[in-house]
């Protein structure tokens, strides 16, 4: 058995000044059970915790971390920005690089920078609130867009009521105009635009979700809700945050009016990124009215490691990351087969998910009818194995480009063990 000694001293610490012990609330292994391990550094594809025991990471500080930890071009450029001064509340050329980098590699015309996921997809919606004048928003069950008022409705939890908060707090006037539809549901979305006309002003989707765990969009999902969009007035808001130049250099590219980006373009550090056709983002203050402000936003460290980050991201480093991601969830499911444990392997592109379950996962609904505590059983396994998978069943699983042989090879063993356990 490892020693987490330390860990549970660190989490005992951390619960009397932080609520349960952590500053994001999946980190606490409540979907799994047990005390998180708390890290000490983290180098290439392995974390050490306060105890010393090595991981080999499959979270990737859920997303950002592509490369791998603490990779050396990206640490450089960190210093050397931090050298030069931490922030200036005022432009830099280094955002007009990160911004250059972005719109070529995405449909993006024009981006603004801020620093989390969640405000890049709330200022999106304020984009599209202020360019149509309407104020209505449909979003998926089970797709998740950060923490903002508006996006808390049904996100992470099954009840796809509409307009219902989902979290005391956010008042029943913030998500009165939030329409929750399932995933993959285009009639849904279509009924949606019938019983709302004229009044809704955009639809938010994931690229891909990743959100409930790793599910497809059907076969010319984002594509029949752009022309449905276009075609009642409303704008399409795709949410890359995740997928973002990680499922390819663009990220999905589906097409859309209003983007959101995070994560891996920073590169680890907080910055992130809503943009779109030019018409709409000129109408953000100081050209137009739509008012978004940030004191860090294109703060000189995180867009640094961001730039860093995204000139490193090749061609073949995609490639890589394709091959690890396939194979790692061949790996894992052949484990569980063998096993005899039922599962489905959800592998759109390099995200990917086990699902506890014996049916394919195309909704929040059918994720939530897997086997939650079969997952919490895998998990604890790989975990005494020296595998750092997501606490939570309905999470995606992130490779690294840092991912050696070696990795596969300690992954194989301790997926067959993990499996029987699971059993
Ligand atoms: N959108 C998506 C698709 C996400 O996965 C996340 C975070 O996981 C967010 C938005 C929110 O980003 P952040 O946690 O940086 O606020």
């Amino acid at each position: 058995m490892r020693k987490h000694t330390e860990s549970e001293l660190c989490a005992e610490r951390a619960a009397t000044v932080i609520p349960g012990g952590v500053n994001s609330p999946v980190r606490a292994f409540g979907g799994v059970g047990g005390t998180p391990v708390f890290i000490k550094e983290a180098r290439g594809s392995r974390l050490i915790d306060v105890d010393g025991n090595s991981y080999l990471d499959l979270v990737g500080s859920w997303g950002p971390m592509i490369l791998g930890h603490a990779h050396p071009e990206v640490v450089a450029a960190v210093q050397e920005a931090a050298a030069k001064g931490t922030s200036f509340g005022a432009p830099t050329s280094g955002e007009i690089d990160l911004a250059e980098e972005i719109t070529s590699r995405t449909n993006c015309e024009e981006i603004r920078l801020v620093s989390s996921g969640t405000e890049a997809t709330m200022s999106a919606l304020r984009v599209a609130r202020g360019a149509t004048g309407r104020d209505k928003v449909v979003k998926f069950a089970g797709c998740y867009h950060g923490h903002a008022d508006a996006f808390l409705a049904a996100a992470g939890s099954g009840v796809a009521t509409l307009g219902a908060p989902d979290s005391p707090g956010v008042p029943a006037s913030a998500t009165a105009d939030t329409i929750v539809v399932p995933y993959n549901d285009i009639d849904a979305v279509a009924a949606a635009f019938e019983q709302n006309e004229g009044q809704i002003a955009a639809v938010i989707t994931e690229a891909v979700p990743g959100n409930m765990g790793c599910v497809a969009p059907a076969d010319g999902f984002n594509q029949k809700l752009y022309d449905l969009t276009r075609a009642n007035g409303a704008l399409l808001i795709s949410d890359e945050v995740m997928t973002g130049f990680r499922v390819g250099p663009g990220g999905v590219k589906a097409p859309a009016d209003l983007y959101t980006y995070g994560k891996v373009m920073g590169g680890g550090l907080p910055a992130a990124a809503f943009g779109g056709r030019r018409d709409l983002m000129e109408q953000l203050a100081p050209v137009g009215p739509i008012y978004q402000a940030g004191t860090l936003s294109g703060n000189p460290l995180a867009v640094a490691a961001g730039l860093t980050t995204l000139r490193l991201l090749t061609d073949d480093v995609y490639e890589k990351l394709d091959g690890l991601a396939e194979q790692i969830g061949k790996m894992a499911s052949s484990a569980l087969s063998e096993a005899g444990v039922a599962h489905y392997l959800s592998a759109p592109g390099n995200l990917f998910s086990i699902f506890f379950s014996e049916n394919r996962v195309t909704n929040f609904n059918e994720a939530k009818a897997q086997n939650t505590g079969q997952y919490a059983a895998f998990f604890h396994t790989l975990l005494e194995e020296g595998v750092h998978l997501p606490p939570s069943a309905f999470e995606c699983w992130f490779v690294s480009a840092a991912m050696t042989g070696e990795d596969l090879s300690h992954l194989e063993t301790a997926f067959s063990r993990a499996a029987r356990k699971a059993a």
